[in-house]
């Protein structure tokens, strides 16, 4: 059973070396977001996931969640860790010092927030949602809500939920029942049934936060008649302590593939009190703070899972001894070698690690862009930035969730036979995984958000910017031998991506049903483009350091070698989603419907 050792010396690299943190924190005018602020963040915050987390990971996928009379049981351990990691006050590192918060800005909790994830995926989502919330709160909330709910959940002790979800109304919110009823007070009540409603029900706070969307009565139908409200598991008093319960209840539990101790939970509205946040019909645009910032934390648990099983795999083919060597007996002491010095163990090992590493720059850049948006005080900056952000947002939830599904299952194969069976630990990590590319938007309507609205709704102006900016890089490197290789395979996936963008545009021009039919191998290359760039990013970094024998060679060679593996090994696969993307939607459409029925 492998355990988990967080990679403080990738963390480093990508923050300070690759995408140079501190620098551009002070450029924003933020002197406090000090190197030593970063670097205590990482220490104590792998002492948290590693000793306090980590620990709970396989109970919690064991045990289980009970439910008793309505209300749900955590697993052991589960309140222990919580009550330790708001008294140590993660919870308030990124909120405003106005609601309790420490005003760091987001890109210094990425790093923290991956170890949580790799500590205990289903822990993190009680904290993560509550986060996510109180960021759409302290968007769109109006003065008298934010004082009363805000200070709460900064700290801690209440939590909060994303409620969208029905039985008829999944990807399409346009179709969603829930009522809304205006009262003389200005309030409204609340009725109606959600489903799937992660950490809706739990006994981890004295209180929970709900955000639906729900529909007034006169509310026009589909997506335009949406409105947010916050409805309180228990009634708040003037004072702001909890009292009466509100008419929320939790109908049941499901019994799922993985994430066995996050509760996903039918939850009943009725006539609950619920208060509007934002514009009433402008619900599903408040909604987007909490998605987006939601997606990014799903993009972040699939790097969180991929870096476990990585560790798991890496400790398993030192360990398990079969075979020898082709090329000569490696441990001529032990009765066969360590299945790490196969070439095809290797590839797999090699393969997570250029992964997980690259997904690693990839999220942790799109922190950092999210950062500039709303701080950098250039203005135009400002706007690339957001722009750069609204193109990565669905690559980093859908690419970086497949690539877990690919890393966590690379994991149960390195492990052989044992990686099926439940003891050591690894299929936890592939059940886990499973969900990332369908909760918060499936990774389907993340290719449609990507090709569709941020690509053809900019006039393909966004991804121009985003080639250019590779481009920028490529240039940057122009001379350097040891890199000239790398730029030059993935210039020449730059140069396709733009023709494969234009001709999927004219084809779209004669047939929508193009974008749907291209959309997922679309985003998949993009995937490849960008994690391209963060590879070239990292060697840019790293053939210097070598250079200048400042030590630490081996890190810094391990990420060339790394480097070349995915531009060799790993990138190619883009030409294959290309031919697939520009394969057109009459070969999807033209089978008949009969053809799909059973006979
Ligand atoms: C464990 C878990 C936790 C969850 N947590 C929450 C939560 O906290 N809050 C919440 O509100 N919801 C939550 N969800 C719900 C989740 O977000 C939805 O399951 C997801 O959005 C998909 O909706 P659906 O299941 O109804 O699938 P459907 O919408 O029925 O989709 C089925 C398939 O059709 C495809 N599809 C549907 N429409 C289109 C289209 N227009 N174009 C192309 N393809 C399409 C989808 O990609 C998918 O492959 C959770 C779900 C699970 C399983």
């Amino acid at each position: 059973m492998y355990s988990y050792r967080a990679p403080l010396r990738d963390f480093r690299f990508v923050v300070h070396e690759v995408l140079d943190f501190e620098d551009r924190y002070r450029s924003y005018g933020r002197d406090d977001l000090t190197h030593d602020l970063l670097e205590g963040i990482l220490e104590e915050g792998a002492r948290f996931a590693e000793t306090v987390l980590a620990p709970t990971n396989r109970i919690g996928d064991e045990h289980g969640l009970g439910f008793e009379n309505g209300n749900i049981v955590t697993p052991p351990g589960f309140r222990e860790a919580y009550l330790r990691y708001c008294e140590d006050g993660w919870s308030t590192m990124t909120a405003d010092p106005q609601w309790g918060g420490q005003g760091l800005p987001g890109g210094f909790s990425l790093a923290f927030s991956e170890m949580l994830v790799s500590g205990n995926m289903a822990w993190k989502m009680y904290s993560g949602l509550t986060e996510s919330a109180a960021a759409t709160l302290a968007a769109h909330g109006n003065d008298e809500l934010k004082q009363r709910y805000l200070p709460r959940m900064v700290s801690g002790e209440w939590s909060g939920t994303m409620c969208l979800t029905e039985s008829h109304s999944g990807t399409d919110l346009g179709l969603l029942r829930t009522k809304a009823e205006p009262q003389a007070d200005g309030s409204f009540l609340v009725t109606g049934t959600k489903i799937f409603i992660s950490c809706g029900d739990h006994d981890l706070t004295s209180n929970i936060v709900h955000l639906v969307l729900a529909r007034t009565p006169d509310a026009p139908p589909g997506t335009k008649g949406i409105s947010l409200f916050l409805v309180p598991k228990f009634k708040v008093d003037a004072k702001g302590a909890p009292g009466a319960a509100n008419g929320v209840s939790c109908g049941s539990i499901e019994h799922k593939m993985g994430i066995h101790a996050s509760p996903t939970c039918v939850m009943h509205f009725n006539d609950s009190a619920g208060w509007l946040i934002g514009k009433a019909n402008e619900g599903l645009a408040c909604m987007f703070t909490m998605m987006n910032h939601a997606r990014l934390g799903v993009g972040l648990q699939g790097q969180g899972l991929s870096e476990l099983a990585w560790q798991a795999a890496i400790s398993y083919a030192n360990e398990r001894l079969q075979g020898r060597s082709l090329s000569g007996v490696k441990a001529p002491d032990r009765p066969a070698d360590p299945i790490i010095v196969h070439p095809d163990v290797r590839r797999m090992l090699l393969t997570q690690k250029a992964l997980v590493e690259g997904g690693r720059v990839l999220c942790f850049l799109t922190g950092r862009e999210i950062d500039s948006s709303h701080l950098n005080p250039d203005l135009e900056e400002r706007r690339r930035s957001a722009e750069l952000v609204a193109f990565l947002t669905p690559i980093v939830k859908a690419f970086l969730t497949d690539a877990a599904m690919e890393v966590t299952s690379l994991a149960v194969q390195v492990h052989g036979g044992h990686g099926f069976i439940r003891e050591t630990g690894v299929e936890q990590l592939m059940r886990d995984a499973r969900i990332t590319p369908i909760y918060e938007g499936t990774n389907g309507i993340q290719a449609m958000d990507l090709l569709g609205r941020k690509v053809f709704g900019t006039g393909g102006k966004s991804q121009q910017a985003v080639a250019k900016r590779i481009r920028d890089t490529i240039a940057r490197f122009e001379g350097v031998a040891e890199v000239a290789h790398f730029c030059e395979v993935l210039g020449k996936r730059v140069d396709a991506w733009d023709k494969l963008t234009a001709q999927i545009g004219a084809a779209a021009l004669r047939n929508p049903d193009e974008v749907g039919a291209a959309a997922s191998d679309y985003l998949q290359f993009s995937g490849y483009v960008c994690m391209g760039w963060c590879w070239l990013a990292a060697v840019g970094v790293a053939v210097p350091k070598i250079a200048a024998g400042e030590g630490d060679e081996d890190f810094y060679r391990a990420k060339v070698v790394t480097a070349a593996h995915f531009f060799d090994r790993i990138l190619p696969r883009a030409d294959a989603h290309a031919a697939a993307a520009r394969a057109g939607a009459s070969g999807l459409m033209s089978l008949p419907a009969e053809h799909f029925q059973i006979a």
